[in-house]
């Protein structure tokens, strides 16, 4: 597998695109933007006018665009209409599992391979190679799946059919919002009964509050080097994102009926803080509105 169609080359785009050009792959770079397109260039893509020109040639395509608005436009004007019948199609935007099983099956009616594979990871790990993808896709296909996004995975987990791989991701993330609201409370509450927060961390760390937001991302600034609360929570996993994610959890909510009303609190805190001008700063941040000292941010 040789060229690599890769249309949406913004923050996570672009280090994805990157890995696949250090592997050796022919990667056809398109974006809007382009400043994004020059930067793919610089590291080892080469450009495209189009992004039917990008997909002419390809054996692969990928997207990695902002919504399911975009996928839908540039799935049904771009890539269906110009790919070759052979290629295979990867979506790794985070978007709703309807447009995800909407375009997956235009293009399966056309006999396309297809799969939509977003991903867990942030900037961080799109460009260091190490995001996790979750895919739906035909069973037969996931070989082939799994191979292309070889270079800029830590793992690849298929997640069942079309629209699997959404699903997958935007339960794991209304997960990870309520987890974190979670840790945030109980740190809050931990400081108001005097206990040291250092002494809370290491008891939880070792009780049966133990998860991935306290261990490996505690939102309070010490226990845990790596985590964005020791850089003033600047980079990480933004606000504004982990509100997108939760708004198309209730969206999925609501449309299948689910119960879901510690993802809904999750989804209205995040929408606070976000209007409150913080969209931009790591989602751990949401401590500090916990703890009255939004102030300190
Ligand atoms: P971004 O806004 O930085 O990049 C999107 C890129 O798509 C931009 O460069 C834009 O110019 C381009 N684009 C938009 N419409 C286009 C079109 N019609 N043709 C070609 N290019 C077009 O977004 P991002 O942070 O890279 O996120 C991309 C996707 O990954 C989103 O769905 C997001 O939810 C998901 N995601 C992001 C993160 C993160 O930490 N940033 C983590 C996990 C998943």
């Amino acid at each position: 597998m040789s060229g690599v169609a890769f249309i949406g080359l913004g923050h996570m785009g672009a280090g994805m695109a990157a890995n696949l050009a250090k592997a050796g792959r022919e990667v056809l770079a398109f974006d809007l933007s382009a400043a994004a397109v020059e930067r793919a260039v610089a590291a080892g893509c080469r450009a495209s006018a189009s992004a039917a020109e990008a997909v002419a040639s390809a054996d692969v395509v990928i997207t990695m665009l902002p919504a399911g608005s975009h996928v839908r436009t540039v799935w049904h004007e771009d890539i269906l209409p110009h790919a070759r019948p052979d290629a295979l199609l990867i979506d790794c935007s985070t978007i709703d599992p309807d447009s995800a099983r909407v375009v997956s099956e235009a293009a399966a009616k056309l006999g396309f391979r297809a799969a939509d594979a977003p991903v867990s990871g942030g900037i961080m790990a799109a460009d260091a190679g190490t995001l996790a993808f979750m895919v739906g896709c035909e069973a037969a296909d996931f070989p082939a799946v799994e191979t292309a996004l070889g270079p800029m995975a830590r793992i690849a987990i298929h997640a069942g059919g079309a629209g699997a791989g959404q699903a997958a991701k935007i339960c794991n993330n209304m997960l990870l919002g309520v987890s974190m609201l979670g840790v945030c409370e109980a740190f809050a509450l931990a400081e108001k009964l005097g206990l040291d927060a250092d002494r809370f961390f290491e008891i939880a760390a070792k009780s049966s509050g133990q998860c991935w937001s306290l261990t490996t991302y505690c939102p309070w600034p010490g226990p845990v080097p790596t985590a964005p609360s020791n850089k003033g929570y600047e980079g990480g996993f933004l606000t504004a994102l982990m509100l997108k994610d939760l708004k198309l959890a209730q969206a999925a909510a609501a449309a299948s009926g689910a119960a879901t009303p510690m993802g809904a609190q999750a989804e209205a805190l995040y929408a606070m803080f976000d209007g409150l001008g913080f969209g931009g700063r790591d989602f751990s941040a949401i401590l500090q509105l916990l703890r009255g000292r939004l102030a300190e941010l």
